[in-house]
């Protein structure tokens, strides 16, 4: 997965799971199975997020992991390089997952 890939996803996920987390708690009565499965699935979907944060969240160039100011930086904060796609150069060259 792409750097870029891997943050709009896990900004999707971490959206989703606030939108299902907030819903939960104004829609549903606390002390219920669906309050409570609401709950869950915003931990997961958070959690998720986070791990993908942490698995992809690194700079394709020099490797280093970036995670929480992912959001944050255009570049990377280790070595400069774009952190917003196009990396020029070598493409695609293992595919991994
Ligand atoms: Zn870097």
């Amino acid at each position: 997965m792409k750097f870029q890939t891997a943050k709009n996803v896990s900004l999707a996920l971490i959206m989703a799971g606030i939108m299902i987390g907030l819903l939960g708690s104004i829609t549903l009565e606390s002390g219920t199975s669906e309050y409570t499965f609401s709950f869950i699935t915003m931990l997961v979907l958070v959690g998720l997020s986070l791990l993908i944060l942490f698995v992809w969240g690194k700079c394709p160039k020099c490797k280093k992991r970036i995670f929480y100011q992912v959001y944050k930086y255009k570049k990377c904060p280790h070595c400069g390089a774009s952190l917003t796609g196009d990396t020029k150069g070598k493409k695609g060259a293992a595919k991994k997952k």
